[in-house]
């Protein structure tokens, strides 16, 4: 069964056919990183999955709710899928923990004292219990990196997609993120991930999507796939990132 079904998507931006008719399929604890060259898709995909971007055609269907093209009604996908970001978006001006909280209390109509306690909750699985009360720009990019996931982890999302989440970030705070997502993963949290990250995508994904000019064009068992690429551009794109 699965928990995350793209079937035959199509998005276009004006001229720009920018999905080309993707399917996939993600059962429930998988990990999937999609990888791909810049302008391939894996952005537009990544948004098409939480609505940010409407499809042309085709479905998603993310444990039991449908999306299609010129859905307006977007609340029960969006409940369902929480998404990280290259770029953290917290609010300057609300401590860490109340950037979490604030989801939970506008979206889901939760209590103060109850969103404080699942925001306190979500800031402890990411190690940042301590930092509850500080200003974004009083911590790092990693640890801001962090309280954005915990924001997503705090809305009990079904999926969690992942854009490019360690790009920003200097190179000595990667880890601290991956070491994140790592455990997420080990916990059986259902992930779709872009990275540039191989060796992290090969070590913690289940399925290994290589996208090429909006299409899939290859798609398997990382672990096999970085060796023995089944494709010409699957192979140079693994050379040019190595
Ligand atoms: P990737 O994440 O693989 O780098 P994207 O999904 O961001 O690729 O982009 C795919 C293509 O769609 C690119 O050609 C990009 O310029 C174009 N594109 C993405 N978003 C928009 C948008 N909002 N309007 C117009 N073109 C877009
Ligand atoms: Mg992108």
């Amino acid at each position: 069964m699965s928990l995350v079904s793209i079937n035959e998507i199509h998005k276009h931006f004006g001229d720009l056919h920018v999905l080309k008719g993707i399917t996939m399929d993600v059962r429930e604890g998988d990990v999937v990183t999609i990888i791909g060259r810049s302008g391939s898709g894996k952005s537009t995909l990544l948004r098409t999955i939480n609505g940010l971007e409407g499809i042309d055609d085709g479905a998603i269907h993310v444990d039991g709710t449908e999306l299609v093209a010129g859905q307006k009604d977007l609340r029960a996908l969006r409940l369902k899928v929480g998404m990280v970001f290259q770029q953290f978006n917290l609010f300057p001006h609300l401590k860490a923990g109340e950037n979490v909280m604030l989801a939970l209390k506008v979206v889901k109509g939760i209590s103060k004292a109850e969103a404080r306690e699942m925001a306190m909750a979500a800031m402890t699985k990411v190690g940042l219990a301590e930092k509850f009360d500080a200003y974004p720009d009083q911590l790092s990019g990693g640890q801001q990196q962090r309280v954005a996931i915990a924001r997503a982890l705090a809305m009990s999302p079904k999926v969690l997609l992942c854009d490019e989440v360690t790009s920003a970030l200097d190179p000595e705070l990667v880890n601290e993120v991956l070491n994140v997502v790592r455990q997420l993963a080990d916990e059986g949290m259902t992930l779709i991930m872009v990275t540039h990250e191989m060796r992290f995508a090969r070590d913690v994904s289940d399925k290994l999507v290589f996208m090429h000019e909006g299409r899939v064009h290859e798609s398997g068992d990382p672990k096999h796939l970085f060796v023995n690429p089944g494709t010409p551009e699957l192979s140079a794109f693994i050379q040019s990132v190595s």
